[in-house]
């Protein structure tokens, strides 16, 4: 029977993942097909439960990730700490959902510093993306975080809940200037091409590394305009790559096959161009 893998989320029209996900099914054999489904919040619960009861799973994207998680029988530990859930699947008679977000997040973060330290990094954004991030960054020993959000309140929540995971985080005033190792844009800035930038890239710190988790099918204007600058940049196409991979391998119990992801995403980019 062949199995139905959905992307559950609104909107879902720019998502990847089906082009992703779907050769590498095919390269393996595996009989699935990989859809994305437009779904409201109160109609998550009910297709995320009966698409993994009729043997299914599925992602979950914004804005239902908190959604999601409710929506589950049981945790991983990286959905537990987000209090967020991207990756579903059945387990027996116990719908699991996961986070690979942050394990996306920390494959993206460890490429971009390759072995150059990063002692701290200011997180812009509150939302679920921020909060992969935050857990992340806690796990790889980053030990001064600071957090900005639009609606302060927001970041100042999350402050208090993370900070047993990054014993350094801070909320900040001012999303200019400051001595950060790294920028994580965690908000959705950069979707649209009109958007304005998620921090002023001519305020950039000195050396500063630039990670955005915005993706599209080309590059982001901030990650391009502060390589212009001079800084070390990369947008969210690896972290949306490496949480793929990770769901894939719950899903199926196998690896995608070595590289695919990363050679479609690059297919597609070359198709923009
Ligand atoms: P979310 O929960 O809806 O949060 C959105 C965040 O963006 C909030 O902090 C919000 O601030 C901020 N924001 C929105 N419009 C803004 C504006 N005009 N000015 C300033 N701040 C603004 O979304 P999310 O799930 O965290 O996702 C955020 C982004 O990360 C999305 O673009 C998503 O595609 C991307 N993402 C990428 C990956 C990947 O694999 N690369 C994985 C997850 C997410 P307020 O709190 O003030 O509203």
């Amino acid at each position: 029977m062949t199995r139905v893998i959905a992307l559950l989320g609104d909107p879902v029209s720019h998502s990847l993942s089906p082009r992703l996900h779907g050769p590498a099914m095919a390269a393996l054999g595996l009989d699935g097909v990989y859809v994305a489904v437009r779904t409201t919040a109160p109609g998550l619960p009910g297709l995320l439960r009966g698409i993994a009861w009729g043997g299914g799973a599925g992602n979950v994207t914004l804005p239902h990730k908190t959604l999601a998680f409710a929506s589950v029988d049981e945790h991983t530990v990286a959905a537990r700490e987000t209090g967020a859930v991207n990756t579903f699947w059945l387990e027996g008679e116990t719908i699991v959902g996961d986070n690979t977000d942050v394990s996306g997040f920390q494959t993206a973060f460890r490429r971009l510093m390759g072995d150059t330290p990063a002692r701290s990094a200011l997180v812009i954004g509150a939302g679920g993306a921020a909060r992969a991030a935050l857990v992340g960054l806690g796990g790889l020993g980053v030990s001064r975080v600071g957090i900005w959000n639009r609606t302060a309140l927001r970041a100042q929540e999350l402050v208090e809940r993370f900070s047993y995971a990054v014993p350094g985080l801070i909320w900040v005033s001012e999303r200019r200037g400051g001595a950060w190792d790294v920028i994580v844009n965690a908000t959705s800035l950069g979707l649209q091409t009109r958007d304005p930038e998620p921090f002023p890239s001519s305020e950039l710190p000195l050396g500063a590394r630039i990670l955005d988790l915005v993706y599209r099918p080309e590059e982001t204007a901030w990650v391009l305009e502060a390589r212009r600058r001079g800084h070390v940049a990369m947008d969210g196409g690896l972290m949306l790559v490496a949480q793929g991979e990770a769901a894939f391998r719950q899903w199926w119990g196998v690896a995608p096959p070595e590289g695919s992801f990363e050679g479609t995403l690059r297919q597609i980019r070359a198709e923009k161009r």
